[in-house]
């Protein structure tokens, strides 16, 4: 059968809308987690309890943090983190579009005016697309991540970590990957 056939069965067939909005804030708050983890951002905390400000959170260390590296790869990194959750959403929910005026872009509008080049929103797209490479790179994670919070409600940060760096090797060489990507950045290990 067509995959966005089968799909779009079982959404209907099982998925009350609680349960799918639960199921896209579990990704949406695993795609900053993982982007975060992967871009050397200490993640303490993440939920998908709601409340009254938002249907779940990660608590985040220094979004500035290694300090020596420059500014812009410090903006471009904390601008990834923000947009992840929404594409993260996106890329598990084929209806998703994009909210311009949530708190996740507003952030990251904020901060991309500090980046000099093109405006802001170009900046925003530019990021989008880094961002979702990251996604698909370490979708697995975003996965086990996910899940973990559709079990548990709640992971704290040395949990989140037991999920994510199990695989030593494979990691290192992850690793070296992202200091391709941004080689201003030092070696965070
Ligand atoms: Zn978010």
């Amino acid at each position: 059968m067509h995959k966005q056939e089968s799909t779009l069965i079982i959404e209907r067939a099982f998925f009350h809308p609680s349960t799918v909005r639960r199921e896209r804030t579990a990704r949406h708050e695993a795609g900053h987690v993982v982007v975060g983890y992967r871009l050397g951002i200490e993640i303490k905390f993440v939920t998908i309890l709601p409340t009254h400000h938002s249907s779940g959170h990660v608590t985040h260390g220094d979004l500035f943090c290694g300090g020596a590296g420059s500014d812009d790869a410090a903006l471009e990194r904390a601008i990834k983190f923000c947009l992840a959750g929404q594409m993260a959403e996106a890329l598990f929910y084929s209806r998703y579009r994009r909210r311009w005026t949530s708190v996740d872009y507003v952030c990251a509008l904020g901060l991309a005016r500090y980046l000099t080049g093109w405006g802001a929103r170009e900046i925003i797209r530019y990021q989008e697309r880094e961002t979702q490479k990251l996604l698909k790179l370490y979708w697995k994670d975003v996965e086990h991540i996910a899940r973990a919070l559709l079990e548990h409600d709640e992971l704290t940060g040395i949990e989140v970590e037991n999920i994510l760096a199990p695989n030593r090797e494979e990691e290192e060489k992850e690793m070296n990957c992202i200091a391709a990507m941004a080689p201003e950045e030092p070696d965070p290990f």
